[in-house]
């Protein structure tokens, strides 16, 4: 057993938010070392975001497609084929030019990237293998991981780690589970030409965002011919030749060719020995930390997915960047956790930032509401029978806009400007005096002129 003595700050987990800290932190002259176990870029890179956005454009081309006749482009229908070992290894070879990337970016900083599974072993050493690294801040930055409910068969069951690599796609899939991987997934499937049925515990999926625009997602995806299932959950899955059969709790039976269960992702703590160094987990598992990422041993910090703020990859870099300015920086810095903007890429794309209307009438508000749901432009000539939603929610005193929210298709592309607005706290007035660029859907949110409420 060596001791490799003198680190400033082993970041355990190279994922989005350790790969931010470690490389700011070398970069202001501290001695790094990130120590990983599985993949350079964590989950997003490799089974999150990036992977799941390519499956999302792949998805999408038979839209394309049947939307060209409109156009006048003839595409004889047994000319078009599918193919998804294509998709899977072309996806793999960028997420491998990734892995490379964030290797270069790790060495040109000066990170030393340590391979292995790490535990802390006490508050200044780090244990990899039979090495022993000290150092005077170690950072656990280990993300998270899906969660399977516990049912017989779960066995059976695949998660969305699984789902990027999987060898042949099924004629019929169940997706289990009502948040932003189940939705993205069935919208996935569903648009490669797998007929899905999503299952949700729930009256109506996608909990947390606007009733709205949780109720125009049941309606589109509905219409592309997604099977919803409310208010029903699996209660045991048994295993047969060439499929599986899913027993639900309304007593109905499935048989499907396929089962994955996005039902929520826990904090990857497992073997770090947090417990024998007495850092404290809340009642969900994650690492409770402070406003400076500090655990209850000083010398110990933690962020991104482990801590349980908002599992989003800008969340994490963001939360890399702030300690990095903390710990080696002018000591200043805090997270600003409002108006977070998100988009779900389900078909069409989800787009939201601020408030949802239910939540700006719980804290008091009085509202004024803006409603626009139109045909984008683009369906106009294919005749394709999609709607797109667009909702301001406005303080009625102040005229502040408090939250936008869309469905539609490029509804992340398009709230993220809207975002720097609302962080800027913009007024519906100023809104109604900013020019629309014409013709666009984004112009809907320049132009809504009376509120429907
Ligand atoms: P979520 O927490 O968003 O959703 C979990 C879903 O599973 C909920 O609908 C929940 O129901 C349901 N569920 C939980 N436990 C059970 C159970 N025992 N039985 C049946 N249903 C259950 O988790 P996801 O796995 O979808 O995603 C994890 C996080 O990853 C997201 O919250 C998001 O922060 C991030 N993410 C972000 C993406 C993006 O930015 N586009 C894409 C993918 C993930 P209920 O609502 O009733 O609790």
């Amino acid at each position: 057993m060596s001791d490799n003595q003198g680190f400033d700050l082993i970041v355990i987990g190279a994922g989005s938010g350790g790969v931010r800290l470690a490389r700011m932190s070398a970069q202001k002259g501290a001695r790094v070392a990130v120590v990983e176990s599985r993949y350079l870029g964590g989950t997003c890179v490799n089974v999150g975001c990036v992977p799941k956005k390519l499956f999302v454009y792949g998805a999408h081309v038979q839209e394309d497609l049947d939307d060209a006749a409109g156009y006048g482009w003839r595409i004889p229908k047994d000319g078009v084929s599918f193919d998804w070992p294509t998709l899977v290894a072309n996806k793999n070879t960028e997420i491998e030019r990734l892995n490379g990337i964030y290797g270069q970016l790790l060495e040109s900083a000066g990170v030393e990237v340590i391979r292995g599974t790490a535990s802390i072993r006490d508050a200044n050493t780090v244990v990899v293998g039979d090495q022993h690294y000290s150092a005077k801040h170690i950072t656990v930055a280990t993300g998270s991981w899906p969660v399977v409910p516990d049912i017989p068969g779960k066995e059976c069951i695949l998660t969305s780690n699984e789902m990027f690599y999987l060898p042949q796609l099924p004629r019929h899939a169940v997706v289990w589970g009502g948040g932003y991987i189940a939705v993205e997934f069935a919208g996935i499937l569903s648009g490669l030409g797998v007929k899905t049925t999503l299952l949700y515990r729930g009256d109506l999926f996608l909990r947390g965002f606007d009733e709205d625009v949780r109720r125009f997602t049941e309606q589109e995806m509905r219409k592309k011919g997604i099977d919803l299932q409310f208010n029903v959950t699996i209660e045991s899955i048994e295993a047969h030749n060439a499929h599986y059969q899913v027993n639900l709790s309304d007593g109905e039976v499935l048989e499907t060719g396929l089962v994955m269960a996005a039902t929520g992702r826990r904090a990857l703590v497992d073997g770090l020995g947090l417990a024998e160094l007495g850092i404290e987990l809340n009642a969900s598992g994650h690492i409770v930390v402070d406003d400076h990422f500090q655990t209850s041993v000083p010398s110990v910090t933690a962020l991104g997915d482990v801590i349980g703020t908002p599992q989003l990859t800008p969340v994490a870099i963001a939360q890399g960047m702030v300690l990095s300015r903390r710990l080696f920086g002018d000591g200043q810095g805090e997270m600003d956790y409002s108006a977070i903007p998100t988009a779900v890429f389900c078909q069409p794309n989800i787009g939201t930032v601020g408030l949802t209307e239910e939540e700006a009438r719980k804290a008091g508000h009085s509202l004024r509401i803006y409603k626009s749901d139109f045909r984008p432009m683009k369906y106009t000539l294919s005749g394709r029978d999609e709607r797109c939603l667009m909702k301001l929610v406005v303080d009625d005193q102040t005229d502040k806009v408090l939250g936008a929210h869309m469905v539609g298709p490029d509804a992340g592309e398009i709230i993220q400007g809207l975002a720097v607005a609302i962080k800027a706290g913009a007024t519906k007035a100023q809104f109604d005096s900013t020019m629309g660029i014409h013709p666009t859907s984004a112009e809907e949110f320049v132009t809504m002129r009376d509120p429907v409420a």
